[in-house]
């Protein structure tokens, strides 16, 4: 592992988004990575042939895509009775229950999200090999990054291997190739995402000459660009040289933003909890399950490692969350230094696992969609869900909004002293700043 602390030859200056210390990071051999020296949080992992290894994993992801989107994806037999979906069956039919809400969210972070990403950066991967590359790739790689977090195919997958799993115990379920082509879609998507080098891509931005050239000045503070992580001396809220996005030293009203969202979140957590989530009607007799009933029933039906994986996507998850993300703001507001590294490793950990918490929206969308056989069993959605969604959503948004760098300025301030390896900022040569 290459140690960021020693400046090696021809380093580049970056700043750690989580914590915002400003450190030089060695070319990487590839496969190795650079860590933060104050928070250890990734700040660049480097790849051999980057591009064109996640190229073909992306055009495969895409073709897989758009080849699910036509086939069945789940199959039913009961009493003689057949019955197919396809992944945009749930969608209609939560929407002819009056619950567009989801049938939106589900449409936007399962079809939407995941193809608007495929085709933008593979459009700026073979862009970028073009003779003549225009400006706009990289305005499109910066949406790239953006819509990351909000392409939730793998969570999906998890809610229908929930959902089949519930099915069984009503009819003969069979996986549809949609399913498979889904997985396959997964698959590509994890390993594309493991082998992209983001930083290569923005070097060869910069190599293909899509770089405004902006005049030095060395007279403003070094700033670090939230989006391509180039470090720079200039003004506040002027643009990136390298991807056009607004120069932000922190991200702007991020503790009121935070609150707002976390405010809402918070008071819909209840009806999220006190509503039915959905009603199960097997054999003309059914009562409405909330969050918890639905777990229980998982128990009863003694199907624990399920009950369990619920239990923990839609009860301990969104809990957590929303106490960890209170915890932190107070700290903040505070101007804490305790357990800094902690809380923010704990930040990461709530901005990465909080789209897990879908899994019973996408559970709900698929039993919605497959269980409307009359005769054996019917499957509504509740109010709950509505709520539960948004709770999901609002969540993700607060801790999206919530910017970790500022438990550190907050302490610093303070006149608390950080961690002593961190204290000076490192000196900055010239060239690795512009
Ligand atoms: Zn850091
Ligand atoms: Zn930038």
């Amino acid at each position: 592992m290459t140690h960021p602390a020693d400046p090696p030859p021809h380093a580049v200056l970056r700043e750690c988004q989580d914590c915002g210390l400003f450190q030089t990071i060695a070319p990487l051999p590839p496969g190795d990575a650079a860590h933060c020296r104050r928070c250890d949080a990734t700040l660049r992992r480097s790849s051999h042939d980057s591009v064109n290894k996640a190229l073909a994993c992306y055009a495969a992801a895409l073709l897989l895509l758009l080849i699910a989107l036509q086939l069945p994806f789940l199959d039913l037999r009961s009493v003689g009775r057949f019955y197919q979906a396809t992944l945009f069956t749930g969608p209609s039919q939560l929407r002819d229950h009056g619950m567009w809400e989801i049938s939106i969210v589900v449409l936007i972070t399962l079809v939407a999200v995941p193809i608007i990403q495929l085709v933008l950066v593979l459009s700026v991967l073979l862009g970028l090999r073009g003779p003549h590359p225009p400006q706009s790739l990289r305005y499109a790689f910066g949406w790239v990054e953006t819509l990351r977090p909000w392409s939730m195919i793998e969570v999906f997958l998890l809610g229908a291997f929930v959902a089949y799993t519930r099915l069984q115990a009503i009819a003969d379920v069979e996986v549809g190739p949609a399913l498979i082509a889904l997985a396959g879609v997964m698959l590509a998507m994890v390993a594309a995402d493991i082998v992209l080098d983001h930083e290569a891509v923005w070097e060869l931005v910069e190599a293909r000459g899509l770089k405004t050239i902006l005049p030095d000045q060395p007279q403003q503070p070094l700033i670090g660009c939230d989006c391509c992580r180039l470090v720079l001396h200039a003004r506040e809220r002027s643009r990136c040289p390298r991807c056009g996005s607004r120069l932000l030293r922190r991200k702007s009203f991020s503790i009121t933003r935070s609150w707002a969202f976390l405010g809402a979140a918070i008071a819909l957590y209840i009806p999220a909890n006190l509503f039915p989530v959905m009603t199960v009607i097997r054999f003309g007799r059914g009562e409405p399950n909330t969050l918890l009933s639905g777990v229980i029933e998982l128990i009863q039906d003694q199907m624990y490692p399920l009950a369990l994986l619920v239990f923990l996507a839609s009860i301990t998850v969104p809990l957590l969350k929303l106490v960890a993300l209170v915890t932190m703001l107070v700290m903040t507001g505070e101007r804490s230094a305790r357990a800094l590294r902690a809380r923010t490793r704990l930040y990461r950990f709530v901005d990465t696992i909080g789209r897990w918490s879908m899994i019973d929206v996408f559970m709900l969308t698929i039993l919605v969609a497959l269980v409307r056989m009359g005769f054996i069993a019917t499957v509504l959605p509740g109010l709950g869900a509505i709520a539960f969604a948004s709770v999901v959503v609002l969540t993700m948004f607060a801790a999206h909004s919530f910017d970790p760098r500022l438990m550190w300025d907050q302490a610093a301030a303070a006149g608390h002293k950080l961690d002593a390896a961190t204290a000076p900022r490192p000196a900055v040569p010239a060239a690795a700043a512009s």
